[in-house]
């Protein structure tokens, strides 16, 4: 889960890293009284999950009320790299005189953990890794060592940051480290990492990945998770416990297994289709999951067919059966219905599905011919013949 820098901001700040005081705004009204309660002057933030907002005109700095005002109108709705800016951060300016880098994320051939740090942060990181990389020192970190202040301090002497701000950097390279090793994140990234003209060194900006298979042990994401997705079908599905991304095209996908699934959204491309969705149902095909699954298809206007892709390991397509008949009675399903069920006894599930087959639900034998049915039912639909 990517947290948006003003969560980012408010993470690091549970882990002591200094952040600038500031408040989160949804309309221009907000954003002035946030600016209000702060003092001038505000630098008003975008928040968009992707980088590079400063370039794209969603940083603006404000002296007063109106200019908050007439930045948070612009910003507020922008466009960013294909982001829809909903939220604004405004937080206290900054008088810059240096800015750095600072991450840290996975080493995964080496089993360690790699933090980077520069002397030269700011917009242009991407060109300063591709032009100068000796300009970004590396240090491995053993994750059963960890890292210590004397180690940070030679990393700061080493990435020749100025003198004045290496004691408060080490401390804090030390404070973002345990905030990405106890945070459970799987990138905790400042840039810039800022020295202010007044000899301050905090992070300016925040890009915190966190790693989900953690959350079971931080209740306190909870508050994040609605926010992480904005395409409603995501939303819906992942309130129904489903594993299921969103995608472009006109064929809504069930299929048991991730791999199975990977391999159909695959086939329906081969035959000429395009898949609206992956959505694994893993082994529980029951008439629960069935029924969730095909709730969360049919609330997709874009899908014009359904491909039902079951392949019985464990999983028996008797009981698969039973749960595809059980969701149809639930669900009032808009889209024809292409069914492939093989595998642990097909035939018997094939028997149970018999009566139910229609013109609008029907059954192929075959992995490919499914797909083909499915993407001709989408194709005559899109073609308004359907
Ligand atoms: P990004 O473009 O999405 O990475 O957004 P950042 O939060 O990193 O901001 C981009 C740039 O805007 C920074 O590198 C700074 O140069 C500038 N900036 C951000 N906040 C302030 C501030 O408080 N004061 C000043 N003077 N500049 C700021
Ligand atoms: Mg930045």
């Amino acid at each position: 889960m990517d947290l948006f820098e003003y969560q980012g901001k408010q993470y690091f700040a549970q882990f002591g890293i200094p952040v600038s005081p500031g408040g989160e705004a949804d309309t221009v009204d907000e954003a002035v009284a946030q600016a209000e309660a702060i003092g001038y002057p505000v630098v008003v933030k975008a928040q968009v999950r992707v980088g590079g907002r400063g370039k794209a005109g969603g940083i603006k700095l404000a002296e007063n009320a109106d200019e908050v005002r007439l930045h948070a109108g612009n910003i507020l709705g922008m466009d960013i790299k294909g982001h829809t800016v909903r939220r604004v951060w405004i937080e206290l300016s900054s008088d810059i005189a240096k800015e750095y880098y600072a991450s840290f994320t996975l080493d995964r051939p080496n089993k360690l953990y790699l933090g980077m740090l520069s002397a030269e942060g700011g917009v242009e990181i991407e060109e300063v890794a591709a032009t100068n990389p000796d300009a970004i020192t590396m240090l491995s970190i053993d994750p059963t060592v960890g890292l210590d202040l004397e180690t940070a301090k030679r990393w700061v002497a080493e990435a020749n940051l100025d003198e004045e701000a290496r004691e408060q950097a080490a401390a804090l390279l030390v404070q973002l480290y345990t905030c990405y090793v106890e945070g459970d994140c799987d990138l905790a990234e400042i840039n810039p990492l800022i020295l202010t003209t007044d000899g301050v060194v905090r992070a300016l900006d925040a890009k915190v990945t966190l790693d989900e298979n953690a959350s079971f042990r931080h209740p306190e994401w909870e508050a994040w998770a609605g926010t992480d997705t904005e395409d409603p079908r995501e939303a819906m599905a992942k309130e129904k416990g489903l594993n299921y991304i969103g995608l472009e095209g006109s064929v809504g996908i069930i299929a048991n297994g991730a791999g199975l699934a990977m391999s159909t959204l695959d086939v329906v491309n081969q035959v000429g289709g395009s898949a609206a969705n992956f959505l694994d149902i893993g082994g529980g095909a029951n008439a629960d999951v069935m029924t969730a699954a095909l709730e969360v298809i049919n609330a997709d206007p874009s899908v014009k067919s359904i491909f039902v892709n079951i392949f019985g390991g464990i999983t028996r397509v008797d009981e698969v059966a039973k749960g595809v008949i059980e969701a149809l009675k639930r669900v009032d399903i808009k889209s024809p219905i292409v069914l492939r069920l093989d595998g642990t006894n097909a035939v018997e599930g094939r028997a149970l599905l018999k009566d139910h087959l229609s013109d609008r639900l029907v059954a192929e034998p075959t992995m490919l011919d499914a797909a083909r049915r499915a993407v001709a039912f989408a194709a005559a639909i899109e073609g308004g013949k359907g």
